[in-house]
């Protein structure tokens, strides 16, 4: 095969599930791009074991720019902090983006489309501590303008593109005065270089209730950290589970793609995991290389095949192993 481009991508393994999901991924883009790109993807695959990170990961990641992680197991309790978080703040990857859109059929007949963007490099998962005794613990939840003022724009950036009328904004400026309060002030400053744009303003328990009960209310969510973690769990589930749901961890100069879901050392090394997640991240990262043939012709294929009940994994009710769904995939491309 004479390719032209040849382009260094990273891949991070993952653990648990990750392996099985990030390989299914590397699979269906090879594929897509040798049927419809002159691009060829050099992987450059790293393994994550006991938290160590390396310098040749560091230097490959500063260096391609751009890369697809599978996830990766945090302790929880004790031991190594996330290197998930620490990666997002290594490299002030500040836009976490979560598409959610209904593919199979779900408990809802509405249409759910929807995108949650959250903040990813501070909040509660600055991961600052404070033991005051073994009986008192203190966290801190870190609010600052500017990371403020990069989500919202992302957001808000994001609404135009997409000709979308309204963005809401989740908090808890009500009883986070001072936190929630700065993220909201800041969120209704940039909303106002965007006259075309409204912002609708929504507390996060509401906001849960809301989008269990009427999900097509919502189109594009802007909101700290943690919410948008809990709120995106919950988006999946009203699509099939977490399964069906990718990410985007986007900064100034990188981004790296993964799944929403972790490790699910439950069903890890059973070839049993729902690779759709880690594809569908596979797709916003080749929708950034502006590789949209590749891209869209993955989404037609993962579509066609969940279409099916029969051709679905496991947790979405089907009997389809993870190498078989791949294979059912490609073959479709
Ligand atoms: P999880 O997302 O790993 O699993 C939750 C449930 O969803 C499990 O029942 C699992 O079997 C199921 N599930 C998840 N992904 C699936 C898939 N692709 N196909 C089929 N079923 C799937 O959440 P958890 O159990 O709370 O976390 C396990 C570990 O993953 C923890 O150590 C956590 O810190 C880590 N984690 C990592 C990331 C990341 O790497 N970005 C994200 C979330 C959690």
């Amino acid at each position: 095969q004479n390719w032209r481009f040849i382009v260094k991508i990273t891949l991070i393994k993952g653990d648990g599930i990750g392996p099985e999901v990030s390989g299914s991924t590397r699979s269906i883009i090879d594929a897509a791009l040798e049927l419809h790109s002159d691009l060829k993807i050099d992987w450059e695959v790293f393994n994550i074991v006991d938290g160590q990170l390396s310098e040749a990961l560091f230097k490959s990641l500063e260096t391609n720019k751009v890369a697809i992680k599978g996830p990766i197991t945090t302790p929880i309790g004790f031991g190594f902090k996330s290197i998930n978080v620490f990666l997002r703040q290594k490299y002030n990857l500040y836009a976490n983006v979560r598409p959610i859109k209904k593919i199979i059929p779900t408990r809802y007949d509405e249409s759910i489309d929807l995108v949650i963007f959250r903040e990813n490099t501070e909040g509660l998962y600055a991961g600052i501590e404070h033991v005051i005794s073994e009986d008192h613990i203190v966290a801190e939840k870190v609010t600052t303008r500017s990371a403020s003022m990069k989500i919202a724009t992302a957001a808000f950036e994001h609404a135009l593109k997409l000709n979308a009328s309204k963005i809401t904004v989740v908090h808890k400026a009500n009883i986070l005065k001072q936190c929630d309060g700065l993220f909201l002030e800041t969120v209704r400053a940039v909303a106002k270089k965007y006259p075309t744009v409204e912002l609708v303003e929504m507390i996060v328990d509401n906001t849960a209730m809301q989008m269990v009960m009427k999900p097509s209310q919502f189109g594009i969510i802007v909101t700290t950290n943690l919410y948008g973690d809990i709120l995106s769990d919950l988006a999946a589930g009203l699509i099939g589970g977490l399964g069906l749901a990718p990410s985007a961890n986007i900064g100034e100069d990188m981004a790296i793609f993964e799944p929403v879901h972790g490790s699910a050392p439950d069903i890890a090394g059973q070839n049993l995991a729902n690779p759709t997640a880690c594809i569908l991240s596979g797709v916003l990262m080749l929708e950034h290389l502006g590789e949209m043939k590749a891209a869209q012709a993955i989404t037609q294929a993962i579509t066609a095949v969940l279409d099916h009940a029969d051709t679905r994994t496991k947790d979405l009710g089907g009997t389809l192993t993870t190498s078989e769904f791949t294979d059912a995939v490609i073959k479709r491309l």
